[in-house]
């Protein structure tokens, strides 16, 4: 699954996942452990690679795990589609 879909931010800069998720976000180099919100956590805080939307609390956002880039619901869609 080279893009990930994730329901909602736990915060604006961090969202935990579970086991099954940290090879691919350690790939994409977004996976952070021991956070605030979980042992696993992915890094969002840098904003969508393209137009640059921060996300936040309860947002849904994309991680595409061979680029590692960050995309807003958005170009997360568009690029699963392309
Ligand atoms: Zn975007």
């Amino acid at each position: 699954m080279p893009i990930i879909r994730f329901e909602e931010a736990d915060t604006a800069n961090l969202t935990a996942v579970g086991e099954g998720i940290t090879r691919p976000a350690r790939a994409a180099g977004r996976l952070r452990t021991g956070t605030p919100v979980g042992k696993y956590a992915v890094y969002h805080g840098d904003g969508c690679a393209v137009c640059q939307t921060e996300i936040s609390a309860g947002d849904s956002f994309y991680i595409d795990s061979e680029t590692g880039d960050l995309l807003c619901e958005a170009h997360g869609r568009q690029r699963r589609s392309d």
